[in-house]
């Protein structure tokens, strides 16, 4: 897996006709992507990547259309690349699309990664697509990158301006707080604010690029009851695709899928009295649209970087017995062969006896692709975009099912904090309230398995993100801890490479009797089924 296709095969270009065609005066065509971590596609090369967008967008300008580029935030961190390179390999990419297509793009919670803002100064000052934001402002110490962040921005296309207000999540929803960085909570009073001035400027559309929850947005959108001219919101953080209709009252909201695996095509178009219409279509971006030739070369450059960095990047660890689908789709709803390798590793990490419960946070797995056959450096590389060191503490039963609710809360679309488990068998009905979602949760027993037990003391382990409340979870404080330790990456490398050693491969399958997550499918279904 992982390999690259000669460019040879994939060069199929679209040829532009040679008489152009007339620009159609007036529209516009939006082409919305966010959360995106490659360079390249994902999935074996089969879906996603800028590489195809870049096809995408020549070919509607082909059409003679104006076509602009809305990026919803998500981009410098994390990735395997960014460890190397602070993001500057998103942000050559991004600068690529800018010059087919100008790039809008808010910024999301990972461009917010780093502690301190040297990389952010360095992606701010790199960029030759615009960073636009509305309720947050840059205080890196060099007002000249800090001053790249546009807010209150506009433009021009045939001869129609558009003003785009922007929103990133703050600390309290998940975002980032950093000395750097100064965030406004309030998204609702910004965003109003940004379009009275729009207003009041007399633009012919108003647009969303954010980065907050999906249900943030739809409320957001319910601002065109009172200011008809906002159109539309796209946005991030999601990472499958997100719609939500329009209507008098409500602006059309978006996202697409991660990696641009899915992207949105936005045409609005204005008649004579200057009203606009919207016309959204979802594109699945897989094998039937090519990749472009001249963008392949910006990816076979920092492939090439990333090899001279990383030598043994192709190296073979170890192999897996079976397929491990750990696409984001996938290992952010259910369990996942690879999740469960990577968390049953971690009960380890603290010496003997291992702990007896373990979870994680899907949303640390990046890699969003299959793992099968021969295991490389790179799989491992991929799968952990950031480091994760891991903590070793104490819950009783009853708290340790508080923590877990969490996980299950929310709609049931993929999300990040889904957990991936170890240790105990877990049983939610989506049907009921969030945080009494659990119906059934199960430790080993003499002769099986058993209710944990609500008053007994468990071992625990789990990465120091969730220790410090990421991601919605609250494991308690007043007891003993360890301090964070033992790495993540290299605790499943080497657990790889032992297994390797011995001649074993790695991944057992998941059946309906070793299951460790059931989620029910109707609430009369009987948990493990029987
Ligand atoms: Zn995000």
């Amino acid at each position: 897996m992982m390999k690259r296709l000669p460019v040879l095969l994939i060069l199929f270009v679209v040829v532009a006709c040679s008489t152009m065609p007339r620009t159609d005066e007036g529209s516009i065509t939006f082409i919305h992507l966010n959360d995106t971590y490659r360079i390249d596609a994902v999935e074996d090369d089969k879906r996603g990547g800028f590489s195809r967008v870049v096809t995408l967008v020549r070919e509607l300008q082909g059409e003679g259309r104006d076509v602009r580029i809305l990026h919803g935030g998500d981009f410098l961190y994390p990735s395997l690349e960014s460890q190397v390179w602070d993001g500057m390999q998103m942000v050559d990419a991004m600068n690529f699309l800018d010059a087919v297509a100008p790039l809008y793009a808010t910024s999301g919670n990972h461009e917010f990664d780093p502690r301190g803002p040297e990389s952010l100064v360095t992606a701010l000052r790199g960029s030759r697509f615009d960073w636009v934001g509305d309720n947050f402002r840059f205080d890196t110490g060099d007002p000249e990158a800090d001053a790249i962040l546009k807010s209150g921005f506009t433009f021009t296309a045939g001869g129609r301006t558009v003003g785009i207000f922007s929103l990133t999540l703050h600390e309290n929803d998940g975002g980032n707080a950093r000395p750097y960085l100064e965030i406004d909570p309030d998204y609702m009073a910004v965003a109003e604010r940004a379009i009275r001035s729009f207003e009041e400027r007399g633009v012919d559309l108003i647009i969303g690029v954010t980065h907050v929850h999906m249900w943030q947005d739809i409320e957001l959108a319910g601002l065109k009851e009172r200011h008809p001219k906002l159109a539309f919101i796209v946005g991030g953080h999601e990472h499958e695709p997100q719609h939500s209709p329009g209507s008098e009252a409500a602006a059309v909201v978006m996202k697409g899928a991660s990696n641009a695996r899915t992207v949105w095509q936005i045409d609005v178009g204005f008649d004579a009295a200057g009203n606009y219409t919207v016309n959204e279509k979802r594109i699945e971006v897989d094998e039937a649209i090519p990749f472009d030739p001249e963008y392949e070369k910006l990816v076979a450059k920092w492939q090439a970087l990333l090899v001279e960095k990383f030598p043994f990047l192709e190296a073979r660890v170890g192999t897996a017995a079976l397929r491990m689908d750990a696409r984001e789709q996938e290992i952010r709803t259910s369990e996942s062969s690879w999740g469960n390798f990577i968390v049953d590793q971690m009960r380890t990490a603290f010496g003997q006896p291992h702990a007896e419960l373990a979870f994680i946070n899907s949303g640390t797995l990046r890699i969003d692709d299959f793992i099968e056959d021969d295991i490389l450096f790179e799989d491992i590389g991929r799968t952990f975009g950031f480091s994760s060191h891991l903590r070793h503490t104490t819950v009783t039963g009853a708290e340790f099912r508080d923590i877990l609710e969490a996980g299950y809360r929310g709609e049931p679309y993929a999300q990040g904090y889904f957990p991936q488990v170890s240790g105990f068998r877990v049983c939610v009905d989506h049907s009921r309230p969030e945080f009494d979602r659990i119906v059934s949760l199960q430790v080993p027993a003499t002769g099986g398995w058993a209710e944990i037990d609500d008053d007994r003391e468990y071992t625990l382990v789990v990465p120091d993100f969730l220790y410090n409340g990421g991601d919605g979870y609250s494991i308690p404080h007043d007891r003993f801890a360890s301090r964070p330790a033992s790495e993540l990456k290299y605790l499943v490398l080497d657990a790889i490479l032992r297994a390797q050693a011995r001649g074993r491969a790695v991944g057992k399958p998941i059946t309906p009797d070793n299951r460790r997550i059931h989620i029910l499918a109707d609430p009369n279904e009987r948990c493990w089924g029987q």
